[in-house]
């Protein structure tokens, strides 16, 4: 349509947004469907938590707050960064918006003029390099195969940066694929950064929570403190907290960034929800007791998932580190024909074929940029897992 901007002619929507909308669209009209591809906790926020909200409605703490957060929010935030990660970060440095994902738009927003590249890991987050492209940036991706257990070496990242360059978006552990950066080879693409002061670093610590076996989480800036000038540590309570709908992101950073982040926020969306801001005090402030048991009990579910897919036909899963997803290697699939004739020829129709036959949702590779793949979230029942693994297992069987 002639009516709509060029920037948005550069942007498609979000396939993690639509798989789990169709998903939910065909289960309310009555089919089978298991989804796998909604990256959200299944189960309920916290009851402490919960409580903290319901108790702010009663007590009238519904007005609107500073646009960027709260100061009871923003001292939480600071006390978290410090007991967790190590960082010092004041009230001033701290921002928090609608969900992790304002928070990196609004950054990003903020920094980019045209022309500006911003280096992108792949398998990326679908968000990233859309989010670039609609603040006018060119996204530069740079493939990270399974060979390298979907991880960045520092010789791709050294050859990834120009002059132009103005980020890089770094995500341990990773959204698709679970691949988390071992303390050593967090730093040795650290290394790299501090030979090239004019790149920052966007570190997206979603999963920071859920993490498995002997794996041990690190940020950028608390691995090199030479960074922290430059580094925009982004987390939220979503994963962790099991708080997706609340909608509450933050970020810890440099105050001249934060003041011009707040700026945009305040010019269109205002404050995030004061409700779930009083929810996310108690969030980082209250027990902390089911983060070790939410991580013990994904990793359960990872390890039923990986196995059930190893076990079918033409799939070779890796063991991830962290977050709860997988994203197993369909290569052996690819060029064969499903029973009603139509070839596999992309990881997309795979997805689509897939979801008509079996009713199992899981949101394709190229989404994610890296082919042939599909990512499976698999925050939900051992149940529902045990049998959406199976029907993949039955649906690779027959392919020919
Ligand atoms: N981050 C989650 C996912 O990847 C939520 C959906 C989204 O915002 O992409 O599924």
């Amino acid at each position: 349509m002639a009516f709509l901007s060029a920037t948005l002619k550069r942007v498609k929507p979000s396939p993690t947004i639509a798989v789990t909308t169709l998903a939910q669209e065909l289960k309310a009209a009555g089919r089978d469907v298991i989804g796998l591809g909604a990256g959200e906790p299944d189960f309920d926020t916290p009851e402490n938590i919960a409580a903290a909200g319901i108790a702010a409605i009663k007590a009238g703490k519904t007005k609107y707050t500073a646009p960027d957060g709260m100061p009871e929010l923003k001292q939480a935030i600071c006390d978290k960064f410090a007991r967790e990660n190590g960082l010092t970060y004041t009230p001033k440095q701290i921002s928090i918006g609608t969900g992790g994902k304002q928070i990196l738009y609004n950054a990003l927003m903020a920094t980019l003029d045209p022309g500006d590249e911003v280096i992108i890991p792949a398998p990326y987050w679908v968000s990233y390099p859309d989010m670039v492209l609609l603040a006018g940036g060119e996204p530069v991706i740079v493939e990270c195969g399974v060979e390298a257990a979907f991880k960045m070496t520092p010789a791709q990242l050294e050859a990834a940066i120009t002059p132009k360059t103005k980020w890089l978006i770094f995500n341990s552990p990773s959204n698709p694929t679970g691949a988390g950066y071992s303390r050593a080879e967090l730093q040795a693409l650290t290394a790299v950064l501090v030979k090239h002061p004019h790149v920052w670093i966007m570190s997206d610590d979603m999963y920071e929570h859920l993490v498995f076996d002997d794996f041990e989480f690190f940020t950028p800036a608390q691995i090199e403190p030479a960074l922290y000038d430059r580094t925009l540590t982004v987390n939220g309570v979503s994963k962790a907290y099991a708080m997706t709908g609340w909608r509450i992101g933050y970020a810890g950073g440099p105050v001249e960034l934060i003041n011009a982040m707040r700026m945009i926020q305040s010019q269109s969306t205002s404050n995030p929800c004061t409700i779930s801001q009083w929810a996310a005090v108690e969030a980082l402030n209250g027990t902390q007791d089911f983060l070790p048991e939410n991580a013990r009990l994904f990793q359960r579910r990872r390890d039923l998932v990986v196995r059930m897919l190893n076990a079918a036909q033409g799939i070779s899963c890796p063991t991830p580190e962290g977050a709860f997803y997988v994203y197993p290697d369909i290569s052996g699939c690819i060029g064969k024909t499903a029973p009603d004739g139509t070839i596999i020829e992309t990881d997309e129709i795979f997805c689509t074929k897939l979801l008509e036959d079996t009713g199992v949702a899981v949101v394709f590779g190229a989404a994610f940029g890296v082919s042939p793949n599909f990512r499976v979230s698999y925050a939900t029942s051992d149940e529902q897992l045990t049998e959406a693994c199976t029907r993949i297992q039955n649906f690779c069987a027959k392919l020919n």
